[in-house]
């Protein structure tokens, strides 16, 4: 058995009726893909077969004619109908042999948690000949590795909290291990500039360069191109990324970078205010409680994070924020004078170094010819005075869409504010 040739292509077989039930979401396929993407391995197929030995050998059949690694989750239990560990042995022509250390761990197992091993439990300790068992310490079923003819089958239990888990503790350095180069991505998170923009600016990098490679993922108003190279050290892999980077901040995407690996906008956002040693307050209208709840998401944000009100009614906004009266009347609650008003009072009330507001039509009603649906004002204030940004988005979007384009705006304006 080989555990040492190189894997580049792999297939995830995920193994349970109820799959094809649709009575669970195959989470795991998309999980493992996410992993294996990072390591570099291309994933040519996801498949799922049911309980059945049969075709669960002629996935395996099919999954080889291309895959240098198969990847299957579920089958490993202990019950009649979880055959994955036996057929994939049959496969390869191994028998199975007990195999101590795990019969000791699922014994362990048994007592820590105060219930009886039954014997088909000791199923779960019989291993194919020649066969790497990780430790579950999160179930009972050991996840293994077995090797042939330059094919490699990891086996992983299904449940996603076992799965996950024994992947970056066990399955990650062994997969490391098989590769003779070292890979290492680098992402940067870009706000304000819109997929095709940013593709269109980097076309050349993102169709040409090889290595560093570039790809694009885009979520609800953010992009984030991720820069993958590859190398036979560490140290030059990271000098590369950081020279694509560096180009690209030089491009037109340059000004609307907010960070490298830092997560998410909110995150950004805590992280440059404790740098400055700043705190926040937010004023919410159509965000309803977002811009706040983000922030807090994050734990350890108490440093930054002094709190936020969330004024719908007017009277709120006059009460809490000290909005004025007139404003109200004269301009709207939707106007760039009440988000500049909302901000300033917030901050002011709650003793923050930035105070940041949002008040908007997020729909889908409630719209008007000179305000209609996507209206939002975002404002933002700090010693220095206050900052209005003015978003026109399409009135087609989502109530749920405006609403997370407008938190994203007011972590961003904090990001620019002057202070
Ligand atoms: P166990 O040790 O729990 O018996 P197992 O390897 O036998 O693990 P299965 O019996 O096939 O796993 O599945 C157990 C549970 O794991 C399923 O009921 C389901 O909740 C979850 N699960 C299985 N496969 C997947 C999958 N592909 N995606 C998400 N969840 C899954």
């Amino acid at each position: 058995m080989s555990h040492h040739q190189p894997i580049h292509t792999a297939e995830i077989l995920c193994v349970g009726t109820e799959l094809l039930l649709g009575d669970i979401v195959n989470t795991n396929a998309a999980y493992l893909s996410r992993k294996l993407a990072e390591l570099g391995i291309h994933v040519y197929r996801h498949t799922a077969v049911g309980d059945n030995p049969t075709r669960l050998k002629h996935a395996l059949e099919a999954a080889f004619a291309e895959a240098d690694l198969v990847i299957t989750s579920g089958g490993l239990g202990p019950t009649y109908d979880d055959l994955t560990k036996e057929t994939v042995a049959s496969y390869f022509g191994c028998e199975l042999e007990m195999h101590e250390e795990s019969l000791c761990t699922i014994r362990s197992y048994f007592s820590r948690i105060g219930r009886e091993m039954t014997k088909n439990n000791e199923k779960q300790a019989m291993m194919p000949k020649g066969a790497i068992v990780f430790p579950n310490h999160y179930g009972t079923a050991p996840s293994l590795a077995l090797c042939k003819g330059g094919k490699t089958v990891i086996m992983l239990p299904g449940p996603p909290g076992e799965l996950c888990p024994i992947f970056e503790e066990e399955i990650l350095p062994y997969l490391k291990s098989r590769r003779e180069t070292v890979l290492v991505s680098k992402n940067i998170h870009i706000f304000g500039m819109g997929e095709s923009a940013v593709e269109s600016h980097l076309k050349e990098l993102m169709t040409e360069s090889k290595n560093p490679t570039v790809a694009p993922y885009c979520k609800e108003g953010e992009v984030r191109l991720r820069v993958t190279a590859e190398s036979d050290c560490e140290a030059s892999a990271t000098a590369m990324c950081d020279e694509m980077i560096e180009q690209i901040r030089q491009s037109e995407v340059g000004a609307y970078i907010y960070g490298v690996d830092v997560g998410c906008l909110e995150q950004a956002v805590v992280l440059f205010l404790r740098e400055r040693g700043l705190t926040m307050a937010c004023a919410e209208s159509c965000t309803g409680g977002l811009i706040a709840k983000r922030v807090t998401d994050i734990a350890g944000c108490s440093d930054v994070f002094l709190g936020g009100c969330v004024t719908y009614a007017n009277e709120a906004k006059e009460r809490l924020l000290g909005v004025s009266h007139e404003s109200l009347e004269r301009f709207g609650a939707v106007s760039e004078q009440v988000a500049r008003e909302m901000a300033r009072g917030v901050r002011e009330r709650l003793g923050a170094d930035v105070g940041v507001s949002a008040t908007g039509i997020a729909g889908p009603g409630g719209g008007s010819p000179e305000k209609p649906v996507g209206t939002v004002y975002i404002g933002v204030s700090t010693a220095k005075g206050e900052q209005v940004r003015k978003l026109s988005l399409s009135s087609m979007r989502s109530r749920e869409y405006i609403r997370i384009v407008s938190a994203g705006n007011a972590y961003d304006m904090i990001l620019k504010c002057e202070l």
